[in-house]
């Protein structure tokens, strides 16, 4: 399976870093497929600097609607017009932040299919829901009620006390919780559950990549932090087995 790593610069860089980013990861030739998810603003620009290298864009969220009065939210339509192909949904800082719902992360998950973008749902448990022995029930509601019929598209799973806290699960906890939601894909969609890719995020750093991208039902990685930097990010690439 080839992985895919995932940048998800959230609310940072500016424009001047753009060009040197999108031609240092052009440059490079990893065993992995990449996407860079940067804000909204630089989505066009990315697209353009990124075209014909087979290295993915995306955005990091997007409204339900197709469109109409949402001040502040964009559409999924105008995010693939602006050239990115996937879109990171129920990140658990929108989750916490805005506070998205299961059900407004699965209408925002249809609005994606339906404006032709591939979805990366992400899912994850608190340390208090880790700590009380709930993580798996709070991953599989989420999953439940996240996923519309149908789903096509990645799943993320991001513990919420790993996010740029530098600490990860255990390499076991990692395979438990990626067997879980396999077996609730897999229940629930049938043959096409193991189609859907499952990314591991939380603390993904180069020198913890090789560990967890070799891990059982690890589809790749979704990266905060160390994607600010091409070098570190690409690092992680490099750190990904061959198919
Ligand atoms: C994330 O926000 O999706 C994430 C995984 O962040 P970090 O890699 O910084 O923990």
């Amino acid at each position: 399976m080839r992985r895919l790593i995932a940048g998800n610069w959230k609310m940072n860089g500016g424009m001047a870093e753009i060009a040197g980013y999108a031609a240092a990861l052009r440059e490079a030739t990893v065993s992995a497929d990449l996407l860079v998810c940067p804000p909204f603003p630089m989505l066009e620009r990315f697209a353009a600097l990124l075209a014909g290298s087979g290295i993915a864009l995306g955005a990091q969220d997007c409204h339900a609607a197709p469109a109409g009065a949402h001040t502040g939210d964009v559409s999924a339509g105008l995010i693939a017009e602006c050239g990115a192909t996937f879109v990171i949904l129920g990140h658990s800082e929108r989750r916490a932040d805005h506070g998205e719902t299961n059900a407004e992360v699965c209408a925002k998950v249809q609005a994606a299919l339906g404006a032709g973008l591939t979805p990366i749902v992400c899912v994850g448990e608190t340390e208090a829901e880790r700590d009380a022995g709930e993580a798996a029930d709070v991953v599989k509601t989420q999953l439940r009620h996240s996923l519309p019929d149908g789903f096509a598209g990645l799943v993320a799973y991001e513990p919420v006390w790993a996010i740029g806290t530098g600490r990860t699960p255990t390499a076991p906890d990692i395979t438990a919780m990626h067997a879980t939601i396999r077996e609730t894909l897999l229940a629930r969609f049938g043959a096409a559950g193991e189609k859907i890719s499952i990314l591991y995020g939380g603390s993904v750093k180069p020198g913890n990549a090789a560990s967890v991208l070799a891990l059982p039902e690890v589809g790749g990685a979704l990266v905060g932090g160390a994607s600010l930097n091409a070098v570190d990010f690409l690092a992680i690439a490099a750190a990904a087995p061959p198919d």
